[in-house]
């Protein structure tokens, strides 16, 4: 690899980082490669949506911090993420930065790699499963099928925290994908129902929101655009959840009907916790 034959900029820095995703939070869900990490981690710093039984994969003598961040909390900020992984390589061999989800989509893996990079600081990614894709599959959702959608979007809904300010274009989007998939959209829900209205979307189009998906927790509301806000509030539905927006979310009915048990894979060390 590039990084391993410029061994001069690795100066000061005896360790790798290795960006992890730990996918949707199924233990079945996690990649061996993945997994193998956590178990020769010396540290781990992990975000908020890790589910408690990936944890339970680390090393028991590795040290662990979180970093996590939940909308209104968080509880280290992106820069002292950076330098805390940059000091740990310094210190540590493997050093495992794990993080919910696949690390490149919505998780700012990019952004964490750029500026490990730049410090000289040899770094890996391991992809996970994304939630757009997971969450979605365990609520019997496709979000491609040969009948009714041949293009699918990943979006974020929360685009500025604290204020919705919104840069995606929506409009367009409403045009041009048959599946939308929304992640951090769930505050912002309203907005973006009727910026993707004056796309075009009409008030029966099908949406699906599912909550923790693939843990055990999971919870689904499906209904169309003219009912989904008013599901939500008598719901008392929150985030973490991803919404779905298309024709497929009419295979839920049938295809929901076998959908994973959670915790049918065995995972031996997921059971200690
Ligand atoms: N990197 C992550 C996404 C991080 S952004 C990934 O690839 O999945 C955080 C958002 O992801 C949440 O607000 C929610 O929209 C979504 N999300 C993450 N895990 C989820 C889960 N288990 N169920 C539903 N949505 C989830």
């Amino acid at each position: 690899m590039k990084i391993q034959s410029s061994p001069v900029e690795l100066l000061g820095a005896m360790g790798k980082v290795y960006l992890v995703g730990a996918g949707p939070g199924d233990p079945g869900l996690m990649t061996v490669k993945g997994k193998t990490l956590l178990e020769h981690a010396d540290v781990v710093i992990y975000d908020a949506l890790v589910s408690p039984s990936i944890l339970a994969m680390i090393n028991p003598n590795a040290e662990r911090i979180h970093a996590g961040k939940r909308r209104g909390n968080h509880s280290l900020i992106q820069e002292d993420i950076n330098a805390l992984l940059i000091s740990k390589a310094q210190e540590q061999t493997v050093v495992v930065r794990l993080k919910g989800g696949d690390p490149f989509v919505f998780g700012r893996g990019g952004e964490e790699m750029e500026d490990l990079l730049r410090a000289g600081v040899a770094v890996e990614i391991i992809p996970g499963i994304t939630a757009g894709v997971a969450a979605p599959a365990y609520a019997g959702i496709p979000v491609t099928h040969r009948s009714y959608s041949s293009s699918v979007t990943f979006v974020t809904g929360h685009e500025h925290a604290g204020k919705y300010q919104p840069q995606v274009n929506w409009q367009a989007i409403a045009q041009s994908s048959d599946t939308i998939v929304v992640y951090m959209g769930v505050h912002n829900l309203p907005h973006i129902l009727e910026s993707l209205q004056q796309g075009g979307l009409g008030p029966e189009t099908p949406i699906a929101l599912i909550r923790w998906g693939t843990r055990p927790e999971q919870e689904e509301l499906v209904g169309t655009f003219a009912t989904i806000v008013q599901q939500m509030i008598r719901a008392e539905f929150d985030a973490p959840a991803i919404a779905v927006i298309g024709n497929v979310v009419n295979l839920h009915g049938l295809l929901s009907q076998s959908s994973p048990s959670i915790h049918s894979i065995p995972c031996p060390s997921a059971k200690e916790n």
